[in-house]
């Protein structure tokens, strides 16, 4: 899908900032950034350690809370919102991926994905049904009652694709997710996220390598605390 300025916005931060209270006194991480993202796009955060990209993923889900500025989703002010209504938007329109797969290992892959559904107060058989479904999605049919220790890291990290998509979210936000994967099994896992995004899905991507980037479609880059670009991706076309 290509996303146009005519689609809707899913995400506009306005003024973002973020100090982090520390025995040196107040550290800001993240100095009032300003972004835009529609429906439908597919953007890399990029930028050296340290430069506050999982800081402003974390405040984008709603995971966190801003310093000053505000942050509008999918149409509401953050700033406006209770404790319990955030909880229930960000439950509602964005799934998370991390680096760490965080699957829980003593539960099969099925309750693994299943378990937003669980806090949605969906039924054990329909839970059973959609878990089902996203792990066909992701390429793992057949292997809904294994234990995460059974299977490798690129699948874990699928299954854990599987688990941010089960609330069918409008937004995916994933920081980065092939941090810890070889490059084939990173090209694999970005392959699927380009198959979500081409079906609708708005995705946000953190990520270090330039390799990866190249998958989205528009890149935003990070420095101490400010967004220092913010350009379409270049396609390199392959010559033969
Ligand atoms: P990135 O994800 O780009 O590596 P972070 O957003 O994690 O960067 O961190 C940005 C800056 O904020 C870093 O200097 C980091 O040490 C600091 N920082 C992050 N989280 C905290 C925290 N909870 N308390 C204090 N400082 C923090
Ligand atoms: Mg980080």
């Amino acid at each position: 899908m290509t996303a146009t300025t005519a689609e809707p916005v899913v995400i506009q931060a306005v003024g973002l900032a973020k100090s982090y209270l520390t025995a040196a006194g107040l550290f800001p991480a993240l100095k009032g950034v300003n972004l835009t993202i529609h429906r439908g796009e597919f953007v890399a955060v990029m930028g050296p350690s340290g430069s506050g990209k999982s800081t402003f993923m974390n405040l984008l889900g709603c995971l966190d809370r801003p310093s000053s500025g505000d942050y509008i989703l999918d149409g509401k002010s953050i700033a406006r919102q209770s404790p319990d209504q955030l909880a229930a938007l960000r439950g509602k329109t964005i799934g998370f991926v991390f680096q760490g797969f965080n699957l829980l290992p003593r539960m099969s892959l099925e309750d693994n994905v299943a378990l937003p559904l669980v806090y949605a107060g969906v039924d054990v058989h329909t839970r059973r049904q959609q878990a089902g479904e996203m792990l066909s999605k992701v390429g793992l049919k057949g292997y809904e009652k294994s234990l995460p220790n059974r299977i490798s890291g690129g699948q874990q990290q699928r299954v854990a694709i599987a688990r941010a998509l089960v609330n069918k979210p409008k937004l995916i936000l994933a920081d980065e997710p092939t941090g810890n994967l070889d490059s084939h099994t990173s090209e694999e896992i970005m392959a699927l996220f380009g198959d979500l995004n081409r079906e609708g899905i708005t995705i946000l991507l953190v990520t270090h390598e330039q390799d990866i980037a190249q998958h989205a479609k528009r890149q935003v880059r990070f420095l101490d605390g400010h967004i220092v670009s913010d350009e379409p991706t270049l396609q390199v076309e392959a010559s033969c």
